[in-house]
């Protein structure tokens, strides 16, 4: 369980600042992180590094992205307001309440049971409503495609081709793409109904994006 609110912001500011520092430039990116109480994500007694740079351990053996890694993701999906967003894998839930906060209007997927629960209700507790499914994001959500935007916060380790699918023309796939040890934050860009742009933005380490439900 979460420390309870209230949650007093002043960390979280400071916490944009730090990720300005580091080369974060999109306004609406600092400004959500700056609004988000990251504690309410992580277990009572991670409280006191809640506003660290540095992934987090949530259940379920998995983990709340650093805040760096999160803040690029979101700064290279270049989001517009009103955007279709898909998120594969809602973890604690904190991206989501990132995108949100950004104005677009958010579908996410998790296949820990135990994850969808838990981040349902708390993004609720905390005033945030995205669309949340319990599936495998492999599958992605064909009844509500197309996406203008999907995000990726599990590593696969080759581009998903349902969700390649799933992007709209001229949308834009954020994924963190390679095998188990490290891999390359990949941008691919739908150009037309049957070409795509790929390039790459540095080294990631994430958990991997595991096929079915638990
Ligand atoms: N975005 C999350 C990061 C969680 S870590 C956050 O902000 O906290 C990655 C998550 O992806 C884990 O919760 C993991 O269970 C989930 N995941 C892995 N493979 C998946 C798949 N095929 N479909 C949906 N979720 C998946």
């Amino acid at each position: 369980m979460p420390h309870p609110p209230p949650y007093n912001l002043e960390e979280a500011k400071m916490l944009a600042r730090e990720l300005k520092g580091k080369g974060i430039r999109d306004k609406a990116v600092l400004a959500a992180i700056a609004r988000i109480p990251r504690e309410a994500f992580v277990d009572e007694a991670l409280s006191d590094m809640a506003y660290l740079d540095r992934p987090l351990p949530i259940e379920a053996g998995q983990t709340i992205s650093q805040p760096y890694t999160v803040a690029r993701q979101t700064e290279l999906l270049r989001l517009d307001p009103g955007d279709k967003v898909l998120e594969i894998g809602t973890g604690s839930g904190y991206q989501a309440a990132v995108l949100c906060e950004m104005g677009v209007e958010v579908y996410s997927v998790e296949r820990y049971q135990e994850l969808y629960q838990t981040a349902q209700k708390r993004l609720n507790d905390l005033g945030y409503y995205p669309h949340l499914f319990h599936g495998d994001g492999y599958e992605g959500l064909p009844e509500h495609a197309p996406f203008d935007k999907i995000l990726i916060t599990a590593a696969p380790e080759m581009i998903p081709p349902k969700l390649t699918e799933q992007l709209g023309v001229g949308g834009r796939m954020v994924l963190p793409l390679g095998g188990r040890e490290r891999q390359q934050m990949t941008l691919l860009e739908r150009v037309s109904e049957t070409r795509y742009n790929t390039t790459e933005h540095g080294d990631y380490i994430f958990v991997p994006m595991q096929k079915g439900r638990e």
